[in-house]
């Protein structure tokens, strides 16, 4: 049986984020979704989850989403760091104001989620941390300068927690998935399918499967489970690794 514990996890109104969300309240963790889209309130809600809306961008609203977990729950054991965005553009074309809004939200909110999470767990002598990062932390793409400069330094980040805590029960893991089928994906199939006057199976085989062992697309509930055993009693002895379910991608 899992021990009953109170997370707070992010980007929760599709994809991963809601993956995990549905996994937690089915454990019987104590949940609390965040998000900037209000349409994350009935999702969660409908999981079993509590709702807090708030744009991670904000450092105030970091904290207020740790303040009101330990409000509502006394604390917080969990912190799962997944709410992230995509933006396409080479070097040369890239908009400060976009590539400041990616490192806000995918590295300096990770971090102020953490650090305002992190006397609770000391204080229980349990804790865990896991980074939704990307096989883009391990690798680089053309055109995602901000992308794959956030999620490398969210590798830093979580090896860093995982020095920090590991005399105080506190664990910190990165996972890095290949392309998982969410509406982030799907836009960007969509996307390609039209640039290349391709249908959308083409686009996912030629294109996006291309460096791939297994010809599919990762299903958000497969990263959920993955998230499930970092953050178990189980996983005292994991930390500071990064862990690809990447279809074989890096296996090239
Ligand atoms: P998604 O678009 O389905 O979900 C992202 C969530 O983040 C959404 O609920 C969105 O509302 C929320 N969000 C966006 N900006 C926010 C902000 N400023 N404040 C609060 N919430 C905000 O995407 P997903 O595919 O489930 O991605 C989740 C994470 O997984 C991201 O960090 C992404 O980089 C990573 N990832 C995804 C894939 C993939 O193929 N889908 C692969 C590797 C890594």
């Amino acid at each position: 049986a899992t021990t009953p514990r109170v997370a707070v996890v992010t980007g929760t109104s599709s994809g991963i984020g809601e993956a995990v969300v549905r996994h937690f309240c089915e454990q019987g963790h104590q949940v609390l979704a965040v998000d900037f889209n209000p349409a994350g309130k009935e999702i969660a809600e409908a999981a079993g989850a509590a709702f807090y809306q708030a744009d991670l961008t904000d450092p105030d609203a970091c904290r207020g989403a740790i303040a009101e977990a330990v409000k509502r729950f006394g604390g917080v054991d969990i912190l799962v760091n997944n709410a992230g965005i995509q933006h396409v553009a080479s070097i040369e074309t890239f908009p400060e104001a976009k590539w400041r809004q990616i490192i806000d939200l995918m590295l300096t909110a990770p971090f102020l989620l953490t650090q305002a999470a992190w006397p609770y767990m000391r204080e229980k002598g349990w804790g865990r941390v896991v980074n939704i990062a990307s096989i883009h932390a391990q690798v680089a793409s053309p055109g995602k300068a901000a992308y794959i400069s956030a999620k490398h330094g969210m590798i830093g980040l979580t090896k860093t927690a995982a020095l920090e805590g590991g005399e105080q029960g506190i664990t910190a893991n990165a996972i890095c998935p290949a392309y998982v089928k969410t509406p982030l994906v799907d836009n960007q199939i969509a996307d390609q399918a039209k640039l290349n006057h391709m249908d959308e199976q083409e686009v996912i085989e030629k294109i996006m499967l291309k460096n791939a062992a297994v010809k599919r697309l990762i299903e958000p509930s497969e990263v959920a489970q993955l998230v499930a055993y970092l953050t178990s009693d189980a996983a005292g002895a994991v930390t500071g690794a990064s862990w690809n379910i990447d279809l074989g991608w890096t296996a090239h």
